[in-house]
């Protein structure tokens, strides 16, 4: 069992957003699986809980229009970017905009916001991480998160990849250990 900290650990979750789920116009396998866990994570926890979001402008990089890899997705103020309604929204305390600029990507939670200070400042060291998808975001936010020096708990229940290639979440999840992340069921959380 892993017991949690109120004041040393902080949960993230990561881009559960109406468009990485199913219905959505970039869809993971089964992505909307991650919520029970999370809720129920969400709801036991009393540190510090954070959700990440894509916030892309229309016209942004990523999207196949303007020569990026991906179909648009999460454009700001849009149902597809709305978090999925099953996701307990009311017990997170700060809500993370990623790729908010036409020019910036940011798989990471991390990249160009302020999230390692905010959770620096607050004193945390560790992180719990679930969300989507495995093979992206939620492991470009434990690599950085290990970069920056917290130690990182991976949800291994609470995540789904989209396995653009087969095998792509299980070999995210070794890199993700490689790199000293830890994965646990969410019921192994002692909370
Ligand atoms: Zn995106």
């Amino acid at each position: 069992m892993v017991n949690l900290d109120s004041h040393r650990d902080a949960v993230i979750v990561v881009d559960v957003q109406n468009d990485f789920c199913p219905g959505g116009a970039l869809a993971v396998p089964d992505g909307d699986q991650v919520i029970p866990p999370i809720n129920v994570l969400l709801r036991r926890a009393n540190c510090f809980t954070v959700a990440t979001r894509d916030w892309h402008p229309k016209n942004h990089c990523s999207f196949k229009a303007q020569g990026g890899l991906w179909p648009g997705h999460c454009v700001a103020e849009t149902w597809g970017a709305d978090f999925h309604p099953a996701l307990d929204r009311s017990r997170l305390q700060l809500i993370v905009s990623k790729a908010t600029a036409p020019d910036q990507e940011a798989y990471s939670g991390f990249q160009g916001t302020a999230l390692a200070e905010i959770l620096r400042d607050r004193g945390v060291q560790r992180v719990v991480i679930g969300g989507l998808a495995t093979d992206y975001c939620v492991k470009a936010t434990a690599l950085d998160a290990r970069r920056e020096g917290f130690e990182v708990i991976v949800l291994e229940d609470a995540v789904r990849g989209v396995e653009v290639n087969p095998g792509d979440s299980d070999r995210s999840l070794e890199e993700m250990k490689q790199a000293g992340c830890t994965t646990v069921r969410t019921d192994r959380l002692m909370t």
